[in-house]
């Protein structure tokens, strides 16, 4: 070895893998163990980060694998490298993604080596209550994992100056879910809920499907 050049480790064990899953395509499976608060892995080790209002970042949300970063900004992720992005759904999640710089996976609830790393996410759908199941096997499984809105739904919300404001049918439809929300820590999503139901009052948009 030549004077001056650092010795490389004889091998760098990489803290996850991504393979096949038994949940949905490939996944990210820990290959040590994480604690509440570590972080797993990159989102996107290599990705774009665009304006949220280039036309770039409109197209590549079809993907449904961007993720709003610090309300600006939109990460693109380069499919060809494996990343957090790989991260499988479940309705029992031991760790959830966090979008501001990089953007980030971080562990929520113990993971042991071997376990599917997984995340709570899903979209608010429009009239297809049964769009997109769920395979993840927690015991409290949804058995879907968005959340529909439908058109019969829209008629128990009404908005004022922006704000939504719901009959006691509705209210206690999404209570039912925000209890569920709440139990895994994701209460954020009623908010993308309340978001969609005044698009879809106000009709600003063709189409009502977010992912939150
Ligand atoms: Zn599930």
């Amino acid at each position: 070895m030549s004077k001056g050049r650092r010795a490389k480790p004889m091998f760098s064990l990489s803290p996850v893998e991504f393979r096949d899953s038994p949940i949905a395509g490939r996944g990210v499976f820990a290959r040590r163990s994480f604690k509440p608060g570590d972080v797993i892995v990159p989102y996107a080790p290599r990705q774009r980060r665009v304006d949220a209002r280039d036309p770039e970042a409109v197209a590549a949300a079809e993907t449904k694998l961007t993720l709003l970063s610090e309300r600006q900004f939109v990460i693109i992720p380069d499919t060809s490298v494996p990343g957090g992005w790989l991260c499988n759904h479940s309705c029992s999640p031991n760790a959830a993604i966090f979008s501001d710089r990089e953007g980030r996976v971080q562990c929520t609830r113990a993971i042991g080596p071997g376990d599917e790393v997984t995340i709570f996410y899903g979209w608010v759908s429009h009239n297809e209550p049964r769009r997109d199941p769920c395979r993840c096997g927690a015991a409290r499984c949804r058995g879907f994992i968005n959340f529909d809105l439908s058109d019969e739904d829209a008629r128990h919300a009404h908005v004022v100056d922006g704000r939504v404001t719901m009959d006691e049918i509705l209210a206690k439809r999404l209570a039912e879910y925000g209890t569920f929300l709440h139990s895994i820590g994701q209460e954020q999503v009623q908010e993308a809920i309340a978001n969609t139901l005044v698009r879809m009052k106000l009709r600003k948009s063709g189409s009502v499907v977010c992912a939150f």
